[in-house]
């Protein structure tokens, strides 16, 4: 089976979906790589690696398309709304498509991928299982966006992290605020604490509170009924708006004390919940930064705009979208191999096995023989 792999076309997009180190293993599962020229140098892999581990370069887009049965892209259409689309028309009915579809998104863009016939894997579904860790993409781009999150705040607010005792006198340390405490936010906290921060988190799942507190960080508590928080995937449920408001009354006062409030609180298929409203961030010292990571899902917070900085009475609302392009050596080294693992997970002797007793399979497969399979995603659309 050939496995190709098109340049990024989002904007910006400086990720690639196959590093030159995973082709080797690739072939020895009976994957040969085909490549456009030039996908992987802007996160750093010239197109002569490639070549140097077996890889074949392809000269554009249209050949990777016409010559691969499965297509590896970063964020493939759906995940891709700007660009993706003009993919379409190079689909071939039974190609295999692997990579971000933003599955939960619209349902018009999902029903387009299944009409034209490709079978489709959506690796947003993996599932929240042991051994699908090593292919859970949104799990790697998240850590490298928490990471980037914290440095984007430390490069824009007017003060230094770490506590400085100097001959000019002693500099208090930065106090940071992580709201939301997934994967991302579990990174932040580690990032922020390593560049010396003073750092308290919040979570709505009070199982986070010793994730925390083993990271050096104060979890902040909040008189709130938290007990049904968690789906039985680990994910937060969404709360209702009398939930959403207490909460927001409660953690103004934790806002207004922070030089740095980074949000990442997202409900999966769903808008992001509102915590930080403009009130809050008026609430705040000039200088003071929000870097809000949910700012693709709506935002976290009321006055982000997404991919916009915009100042606030002196407070800027970071709406960075696609953080973990920011990082795309790394970033695409995670991404990579996770789908190798998830390509050797589903194939044998170079052919897709399609077992439907493999929960990675069901949970992933998102469109077959022109329908949208995916139970979750039907459920989702109705
Ligand atoms: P996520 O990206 O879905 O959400 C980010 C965080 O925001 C979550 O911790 C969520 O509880 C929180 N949140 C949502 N609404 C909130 C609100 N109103 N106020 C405050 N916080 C709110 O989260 P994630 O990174 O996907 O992680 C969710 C959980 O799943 C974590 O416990 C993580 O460790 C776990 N996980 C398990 C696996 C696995 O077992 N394979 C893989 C990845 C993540």
């Amino acid at each position: 089976m050939i496995v190709g792999v098109p340049r990024e076309s989002y904007p910006g997009e400086r990720r690639v979906a196959l590093t030159p180190a995973v082709v080797p293993n690739l072939a020895k599962a009976g994957l040969e790589v085909v490549i456009q020229a030039g996908a992987g140098a802007d996160a750093g892999y010239p197109d002569a690696l490639y070549v140097e581990k077996g890889a074949k370069v392809l000269p554009d887009r249209a050949s990777v398309f016409s010559s691969a049965d499965t297509i590896l892209q970063v964020l493939g259409d759906g995940a891709n709304d700007i660009t993706g689309a003009q993919d379409v028309p190079f689909y071939r009915r039974d190609q295999v498509l692997v990579g971000f579809l933003r599955p939960l998104g619209t349902k018009e863009v999902v029903q387009q991928i299944a009409d034209a016939g490709v079978t489709s894997f959506a690796v947003e579904l993996m599932p929240r299982i042991t051994r699908a860790q090593s292919m859970d993409a949104l799990s790697s781009m998240a850590n490298i966006a928490g990471y980037k999150a914290v440095l984007m705040a430390a490069d824009l607010v007017p003060r230094v992290f770490p506590m400085m005792t100097t001959a000019a006198g002693t500099i208090t340390p930065a106090r940071v605020l992580i709201i939301g405490v997934g994967v991302a936010g579990l990174q932040a906290i580690a990032t922020a604490r390593r560049l010396g921060a003073v750092v308290s988190a919040y979570d709505v799942r009070p199982a986070v509170k010793e994730q925390v507190q083993s990271l050096g960080a104060k979890f902040v508590e909040l008189p709130l009924e938290t007990s049904d928080a968690q789906d039985e995937r680990g994910y937060a449920k969404a709360q209702d708006e009398a939930f959403y408001q207490k909460q927001r009354e409660l953690l103004g006062k934790v806002v207004a004390e922070s030089d740095v409030v980074i949000t990442t609180a997202v409900v999966p298929g769903k808008k992001a919940p509102l915590l930080v409203p403009a009130g809050m961030v008026r609430g705040m010292q000039p200088g003071s930064v929000v870097v809000d990571l949910a700012a693709e899902r709506g935002g976290n917070c009321e006055l982000t705009k997404p991919a916009q900085n915009v100042v606030e009475n002196g407070v800027t609302i970071v709406g960075q979208v696609n953080v973990a392009s920011g990082v795309p050596f790394h970033a695409s080294q995670m991404y990579a191999k996770n789908l190798l693992t998830f390509l050797q997970s589903q194939t044998k002797e170079g052919k897709f096995l399609y077992d439907m007793s493999d929960q990675v399979t069901t949970d992933t497969l998102l469109t077959r023989g022109g329908q949208i399979v995916n139970k979750r995603v039907r459920e989702h659309f109705g």
